[in-house]
């Protein structure tokens, strides 16, 4: 596999039928329209559809494909794709490959078995896929089989979202809408279109396969949920940019190629906080290319690990006690001839624009900061925010010093004047002096400027980044709509815009936070502030149907509340599934691991104890450690109850709040108690005889 690359330009892309190969194979006026629907100026008709699909079939072919297949993203979070191949039997026994317009724009999958909160009843079983040809078509090759994938969206017969991408491509709509309505309002007559863009930073966990293989709940939960403290964990900070370890390297390597080849544009990879953490970074695109993306990047990873008998852990928090995994989404606005609107530019205080779209995303972060905050609530999450290491659950913005100062000096009216940032001079004559940037970086901060762009920490390492780049677009969205409105109707602008600007400055700024947010401080000064901190899952989700959000999404034409009430749904009911999961897998383990090790140990330190009474020597040692083990199997065994009770109770609800509820209020605090006693168990036990990989071993064995 793993060949050595002589031309990464000539290897980039080459999977793709990217514009350019559509320039080459496609005849100039099916080009050109289809450059028409690209920019959202004509209707996709079907004669241009065929001869589209007829160049994609005969590219594909030439690459080895077989098949073809929608790519959707269910509300699972992961993908889902049902392959066909081009072949047409003919009269005479024979076949051809075909692959009509239709078949490219269109598929009709059995939509009964994703999941839909209620939209669909199970017998009413059809759904549509759709060709969401902004994303470019791929061939993808697993294994032997080549598959030609075409990027799409998924609802349901009668027209509802039930997918992760048409929320967001609809946001992206709406997003363009209104800023275009600004920056006209501005007098900018040049700018045509507008794309938020997205640069997902993916962490993840490699540990060996041997160790992976003899856990049950990292192969059935995707987390340790056992497992002592390693007696080194990342206290050194040796492991964060450390040297790549050979075998990880060569997975980069490996990794690095195929997304290449798929036109992903991985770009950074390093050593993460923890041991066996690590990065990748692609460069950022337009948002659901962005996703689309990620999503190949989460796949690949896991692929091209299990051929380097590793596998790579997703989850937002494998191991207890070290650093979880997020998804760190860089999220900016560019114009279609090339301008990052979130670029400040030297002298940000007197760039209008800039300053109307830094302040409408802090006006819409604290005012819809428990939607973004529910837009980053999964199960694995919970155990990352508001842990002393990643992001709080309390959504705030760091500005730094710069862009600080100038919304202070908004607060007393128009801005005058921007900080520089000078140059650096490190004492060293060989070495150059540095230019210094205008403003340090802050890394516990769940919503961070950087330079150029918003960084949104709080996303987790397994999740769609759709579902918070949809959230974002459209709070941004909302609030340039009554900028544009305000602006629309003023005789001077710019006055008018001063005044929305001082306005926001003043109602808002108590989103914004430059301190450590990983403080109790902060807490309690958050608190002050009447920020929400929304620290469990459950809670949050709740909030989501909040007659605001319902609204919101319903005026810019995102989700209709019968959409946004059965995505709700489905993620209270993917996390009761998943801690449901948790638990029964928790006291397999008990019951069929950890017991009967614990047993036999037992016996082995009453043999001992006995053996040694006879002696003269005293068995006052063994003794204890036959006390203490025997306590600890007293406590598990009744702490295995404890899981099945709650379990029991979990087992009669239906409804999908109250189960949710009763997983996190039963279930979650049973199983943690569980661990409590397992771990314990596990730093007295003999270690030749405890049936699972320790934290060390899967942490440090590389
Ligand atoms: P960090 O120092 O935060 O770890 P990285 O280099 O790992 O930074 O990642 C930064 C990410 O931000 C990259 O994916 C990069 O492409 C992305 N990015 C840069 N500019 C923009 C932008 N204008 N919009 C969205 N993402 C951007
Ligand atoms: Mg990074």
């Amino acid at each position: 596999m793993s060949d050595t690359i002589k031309d990464v330009t000539r290897l980039f892309g080459s999977n793709v039928f990217s514009e350019a190969v559509m320039r080459e194979r496609l005849p100039k006026n099916v080009f050109k329209v289809f450059k028409q629907v690209l920019a959202g100026e004509t209707e996709l008709d079907r004669s241009v559809a065929d001869v589209i699909a007829n160049a994609m079939k005969d590219w594909a072919i030439e690459k080895g494909a077989t098949h073809f297949c929608h790519w959707f993203q269910p509300m699972t979070g992961s993908t889902a794709e049902k392959h066909d191949a081009f072949i047409s039997p003919t009269s005479d026994g024979r076949t051809i490959m075909e692959f009509s317009g239709k078949e490219l724009t269109q598929g009709e999958p059995d939509a009964s078995s994703f999941p839909s909160g209620g939209l669909r009843a199970t017998f009413e079983a059809r759904g549509y896929t759709a060709w969401d040809c902004t994303s470019a078509v791929f061939v993808k090759e697993d294994g032997k089989n080549i598959t030609l994938y075409i990027p799409s969206a998924f609802c349901s017969y009668t027209g509802e979202a039930l997918d992760k991408k048409t929320p967001l491509l609809r946001s992206m709509d709406a997003l363009n809408k209104q800023v275009i309505r600004v920056l006209r309002a501005c007098g900018n007559t040049t700018s045509k279109t507008a794309s938020a863009t997205l640069g997902a930073e993916q962490e993840y966990f490699l540990i060996d396969k041997k160790f992976y293989e003899k856990r049950l709940d990292l192969m059935l939960t995707g987390r340790t949920l056992f497992g002592a403290a390693s007696p080194r964990g990342q206290e050194l900070d040796d492991h964060y940019f450390g040297t790549l370890q050979e075998r990880v390297a060569s997975f980069m390597h490996e990794l690095n190629t195929e997304l290449w080849r798929l036109g992903v544009s991985a770009k950074t990879q390093h050593n993460e906080v923890a041991p066996a953490q690590y990065e990748l970074a692609p460069v950022f695109a337009t948002v659901n290319i962005g996703t689309d993306a990620n999503q190949l990047v989460m796949e690949t990873m896991q692929k091209v690990a299990l051929r380097h008998g590793l596998v790579c852990l997703l989850h937002e928090k494998p191991f207890a006690g070290v650093n979880g995994s997020g998804k760190h989404n860089n999220w900016s606005i560019t114009t279609d001839d090339g301008i990052n609107l979130l670029d400040p530019g030297m002298t940000p205080h007197d760039n209008m624009i800039f300053l109307i779209m830094l302040c409408s995303v802090i006006k819409a972060v604290d005012k819809y900061a428990k939607l973004l905050r529910a837009s980053v609530a999964n199960v694995g999450n919970e155990h990352r925010l508001g842990a002393n290491e990643a992001p709080p659950a309390i959504v705030s913005i760091f500005l730094g010093d710069q862009l600080t100062d100038i919304l202070e000096q908004l607060v007393s009216g128009a801005a005058k004047s921007s900080k520089q940032g000078g140059q650096l001079k490190l004492g060293v004559s060989t070495l150059p002096p540095l230019p210094k940037d205008s403003t340090d970086r802050n890394r516990t901060s769940p919503f961070a400027f950087t330079g150029n762009k918003f960084e949104f920490r709080m996303v987790g390492s397994t999740q769609s980044t759709s579902g918070p780049m949809f959230v974002l677009n459209t709070i941004v969205a909302e609030i340039l709509c009554e900028v544009a409105d305000e602006l629309e109707k003023a005789s001077d602008v710019k006055k008018a815009a001063e005044k929305i600007l001082t306005k926001i400055a003043k109602e808002h700024k108590r989103i914004l936070f430059n301190g450590d947010n990983y403080t109790d401080e902060w807490v309690k000064e958050a608190e002050k502030r009447g920020l929400p901190n929304i620290r469990s899952t459950v809670e949050s989700l709740e909030t989501i149907m909040d007659a605001e959000n319902v609204a919101l999404f319903k005026k810019h034409k995102i989700l209709s509340k019968q959409e946004l009430h059965a995505r709700t749904d489905i993620l209270l009911e993917v996390y009761s599934t998943v801690i449901g999961i948790e638990a029964k897998t928790a006291l397999s383990m008990i019951k069929r691991q950890i017991m009967p090790v614990v047993a036999n140990y037992s016996g082995r330190l009453a043999q001992a104890v006995q053996a040694i009474s006879s002696t003269i020597v005293s068995a006052e040692a063994q003794t204890a450690m036959l006390e203490e083990v025997c306590e600890l199997i007293g406590a598990l065994s009744k702490k295995a109850v404890d899981i099945e009770a709650a379990l029991a109770k979990a087992d009669g609800m239906d409804d999908t709040k109250k189960l949710a509820r009763c997983c996190r209020d039963d279930l979650v605090p049973a199983v943690a108690a569980a661990r409590e006693v397992v771990d314990k168990l596990e730093t007295v036990v003999d270690a030749d005889l405890w049936p699972l990989p320790t934290y060390a071993e899967m942490l440090f064995i590389k």
